[in-house]
């Protein structure tokens, strides 16, 4: 039996290059080997976009097509509408009841928000998202959660809410595992450490040739290079930061080239937005046919989430017997 892993993205928006070397290269990877639930987050991104339903509802199919066209195969994987799944929506409750607002107090998401805004103003959905991320990993039992570094406390605190629910009822439910990313933080364009949505700063999977060819034209290098006469430094070049994530096979000869001035800035960024837009045709190509087959898309979501809901709703019946949650 294959492993299964659950891991998605939160509707809040298309998906951009951050994302495709974070997650969903990876995603694409993997699909042979492990059993793939890929959760479109829609509960999870009200936690801070409640005010915006209709963005979420929009994004939602987007980030299916940023997902399909990157390659992940439908016949493979399964995709889950997060709030279709009533299981979910049952264990966040029922999870909740173990968690102590203390213990979510520590969590480095939740500290870093109160940190800078404060209690206040916080919600309790966004107090307990990792109590909800908890029940939309273990809804289906996943074995494995692929993770960045600044995740894995959300897992180490799934492990333990889900230790302390089988210790209490006699259920068993699977404490999942991370699996962590090698890959780093992809930084903006912009020289900004991280892209990010919300920095202005992103170059999305369905940025149009000219858009992409306009961004990295846009985009800082070594600030010391003033002419192209003099020597630049990779080392310090964000262009070559990107050079190394998208066109590796060139990186090492525009380095040398970079250092001895044989190579000027603007003739080093078409190389980039060439590499870029190589990488991105193959991903335009199956983005036009899913937005021409949008029911396609539609169909993908609604199968995936009908099996989702076949398995969380045995699930959740075992579980609600085990608690004498019944009638
Ligand atoms: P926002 O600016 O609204 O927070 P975002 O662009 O940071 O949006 P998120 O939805 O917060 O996107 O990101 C979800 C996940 O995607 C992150 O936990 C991380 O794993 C991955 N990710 C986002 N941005 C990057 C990036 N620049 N490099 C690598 N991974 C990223
Ligand atoms: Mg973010």
């Amino acid at each position: 039996m294959r492993k299964r892993i659950l891991t998605g993205d939160r509707p809040t928006g298309r998906l951009h290059l951050g994302h495709y070397v974070g997650s969903l290269k990876s995603r694409v990877a993997l699909q042979d080997e492990y059993e793939e639930f890929i959760l479109v987050a829609d509960v999870q991104a009200l936690t801070t976009h409640f005010e915006n339903p209709e963005l979420i509802h929009d994004s939602i199919y987007q980030v299916a097509i940023d997902n399909l066209s990157s390659g992940l195969d439908p016949e493979k994987v399964t995709f889950v509408q997060q709030s279709m799944v009533g299981a979910i929506a049952e264990l966040t409750i029922f999870y909740s009841m173990l968690v102590t607002v203390n213990q979510l107090s520590h969590n480095p998401t939740i500290k870093t928000e109160a940190k800078n805004y404060g209690y206040k103003e916080m919600t309790y959905g966004f107090l307990g998202y990792p109590v909800s991320q908890t029940a939309d990993i273990t809804f289906c039992n996943a074995d494995l959660v692929p993770v960045g570094d600044d995740q894995v406390p959300h897992i180490e605190m799934a492990r333990k809410i889900v230790r302390k629910f089988n210790e209490l009822y006699g259920t068993s439910i699977t404490e999942p595992d991370y699996k962590l990313s090698s890959v780093g933080r992809l930084c903006g364009l912009d020289g900004n450490a991280k892209m990010g949505k919300s920095l202005g700063n992103a170059v999305y999977l369905s940025d149009p040739e000219d858009v992409i060819n306009q961004k990295v034209r846009a985009a800082v290098t070594d600030t010391n290079r003033i002419s192209v006469k003099i020597p630049g430094n990779p080392d310090i070049c964000t262009v070559f930061k990107y050079h190394k994530a998208f066109n590796e096979g060139e990186s090492g000869n525009i380095c040398s080239m970079c250092r001895n001035a044989a190579i000027g800035c603007v003739a080093c960024k078409k190389l980039l937005a060439k590499a870029l837009n190589d990488m991105l045709d193959p991903i335009r190509e199956k983005r036009a046919y899913y937005e021409a087959h949008m029911d396609e898309v539609k169909d993908i979501l609604a199968s995936g989430t009908r099996k989702a809901n076949e398995i969380g709703g045995r699930n959740i019946a075992e579980i609600k017997e085990k608690m004498h949650v019944s009638l």
